[in-house]
């Protein structure tokens, strides 16, 4: 089953041609970004524009269909990045030391 077309260009233009979890530009990348749901359609999530970014090949595939993962410095489980509800500034930073 395949998200809406009308709904995947919603998606799209709200994220402005960039990964919503990395903010890489599509156009600099080979293939081109695919939905993610944000709840698995698996745990029920369903294909409405505030449960899907739009991501990058490398976000989709790690981010795969988990909720939480473990923070390395408090060893403790959190829930992982919600690009629709959270602000990426809060949680990211560019830095040129790798
Ligand atoms: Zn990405």
């Amino acid at each position: 089953m395949s998200v809406p077309t009308a709904v995947h260009q919603a998606v799209r233009e709200r994220a402005n041609g960039r990964c919503e979890y990395c903010h890489s530009p599509e156009w600099v990348c080979a293939a081109r970004f695919t939905l993610d749901h944000l709840l698995p359609r698996s745990l029920g999530g369903t294909d409405v524009p505030h449960n899907l970014a739009l991501a990058c090949r490398r976000c989709n595939e790690r981010r795969y269909n988990f909720m939480t993962g473990i923070d390395p410095d408090t060893r403790q489980e959190i829930s992982l990045f919600d690009p629709i509800r959270q602000e990426w500034g809060e949680h990211f930073v560019w830095t040129s030391d790798g």
